[in-house]
């Protein structure tokens, strides 16, 4: 049996919740001094704390805490003046202690929030806590078909991204969005992304696997006020992926409850190439951990003084960039979301600093430039043009040096490496006629030509002056200002 998300969303309300893994930027791991890169031949970056040897003692790192407290603030929590690490203990083969040194129930950062935009609407998703913990390493299951270990004749591990610093970041369940529950859902990633590389602690880059989410999805029965069993769906690795997951789970567990069954609590896979969500292992009975507080680190009390340097120095975040360009550049919700989904707000605001006028700016990155970045599938950043070069061609077109249809020649010029925009120009000849005597002796040829049209705008009809001003342009190859052509058309045939 299967439900429509449609039909789902008529019987059932939707509550979603996001946990998301972010590794931190910093220089070297999270209790050894092994450094971070990413790419480095397996098992290069280790030492014996990372990989757990009897007698190491870990020492935590400073500005991964540092980081921590920086997000905690951004994400409007609270930070505690004194907490413990806690070892979670779980045998997993890629986790070299058979421990992980995580927090448990004494989070360095609680009780904030982070608003999100969705269709011009404000949603204010809840966070439960901010804490800290280890990166595991990474198995890798040689000889099977899919890369599982099921079929694998053996498998592989790699150690240098254990002991990485790992942030986690936990919402309140976020229920009342209804229908657009998957896409506050990955709004909520999108923004918090955006947070994290403003704060520069990440490179958040989730196809590197640098941001993780795991999205827990529940049903309850609309009006009923009781929330529904939840699932957890793993390793979300996409915005896209974030927004179909949530979908999937509502449409799959409102089948379940609409042929009387229950949905198990269990974490379930998300397969990116069908949208589907797995079944994976049952959560029914809680696994225990047998946290206890880490004997081997001293408590982490950050000092009031230094919490209050770390918010002073702050940058702006996104929602405050976003109030700002939203005023100053008078737009509308909807065409900052639009500009934001495109990726030109650095360009278009670094356009502006060069010279150009909001509008202009606009303009060009949002008509022309969008569209080249489209055809040529790549991002609007990477296109081949700086914003000093599109302020430029923006100034050529006021100073009325460039038309528009000449100023997108000049932009195919620069794209094409063909040098700046006024090289383009020199090079290419581009510049508008503006010498009269030039355009009069055109405008000459094109009356004789058309000495009917003539006499119609000399006894007149001045609408029928456009022909001789078409065939003028046409004459010049496109180098003539319309206007100034048509005022001298007018004034010889007064
Ligand atoms: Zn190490």
């Amino acid at each position: 049996m299967t439900v429509t998300y449609d039909e789902a969303l008529t019987r059932y309300e939707p509550v979603f919740g996001l946990e998301t893994h972010v590794e931190l930027g910093t220089r070297t791991k999270m209790f050894c001094g092994c450094l971070t890169t990413f790419g480095g031949e397996p098992n290069s970056q280790v030492c014996p704390v990372c990989l757990g040897l009897p007698g190491s003692l870990p020492v935590v790192n400073r500005t991964s805490i540092e980081y921590t407290v920086k997000i905690g603030l951004a994400l409007n929590c609270s930070i505690a003046s004194w907490c413990r690490f806690a070892r979670k203990n779980y045998f997993y083969p890629d986790m070299p202690k058979n421990f992980q040194i995580s927090q448990y129930d004494e989070p360095l950062c609680t009780d904030g929030y982070l608003d999100v935009s969705v269709g011009g609407e404000i949603v204010r998703v809840g966070i439960e806590r901010v804490h800290l913990e280890e990166d595991t390493g990474k198995s890798l299951h040689v000889g099977g078909a899919t890369g599982r270990i099921h079929g694998a004749e053996y498998s592989l591990v790699d150690y240098n991204r254990a002991g990485i610093p790992l942030v986690e970041i936990v919402t309140k369940p976020v229920p009342g969005t209804g229908f657009l529950a998957p896409e506050v859902a990955r709004a909520y990633v999108t923004e918090l992304r955006d947070v994290l590389r403003s704060l520069d602690v990440s490179d958040v880059r989730m196809e590197e696997g640098s941001m993780r989410c795991d999205v827990n999805t529940s049903l309850s029965v609309l009006g009923s006020g009781v929330w529904g069993t939840r699932t957890e769906t793993k390793n979300v690795n996409s915005l896209r992926s974030v927004e179909r997951a949530v979908r999937t789970e509502i449409e799959r567990q409102a089948a379940v409850l609409d042929e009387g069954g229950r949905v198990i609590q269990e974490t379930r896979h998300f397969h990116e190439d069908t949208g589907a969500t797995t079944s994976g292992r049952s959560k029914e009975e809680a696994q225990d951990y047998r946290y206890f507080p880490e004997p081997d680190l001293v408590p982490v009390a950050p000092a009031a003084e230094w919490v209050e340097s770390i918010r002073a120095s702050l940058p702006e975040l996104p929602s405050a960039r976003r109030a700002r360009l939203i005023s100053s550049w008078a737009l509308t919700d909807l065409e900052f979301e639009s500009m934001r989904n495109a990726g030109a707000l650095d360009a278009v605001e670094a356009t502006i600093a060069a010279g150009a006028s909001s509008g202009d700016a606009r303009k060009w990155w949002m008509g022309e430039l969008a569209r080249r970045a489209n055809e040529a599938g790549v991002e609007m950043a990477s296109l081949p043009i700086t914003p000093a070069d599109v302020a430029r061609v923006s100034a050529l077109v006021s100073a009325g040096t460039l038309n528009d249809r000449l100023a997108r020649q000049v932009l195919d010029g620069v794209l094409a490496a063909e040098g700046t925009p006024d090289e383009v120009v020199a090079k290419r000849g581009l510049a508008v006629v503006s010498d009269d005597s030039a355009l009069l002796a055109a405008i000459d040829e094109a009356i004789a030509a058309n000495l009917d049209v003539a006499e119609k705008v000399r006894s007149g009809k001045v609408a029928a002056s456009g022909v001789i001003v078409g065939a003028v342009i046409k004459a010049t190859k496109g180098k003539a200002d319309a206007a100034r052509v048509r005022d001298l058309v007018l004034e010889r045939l007064s």
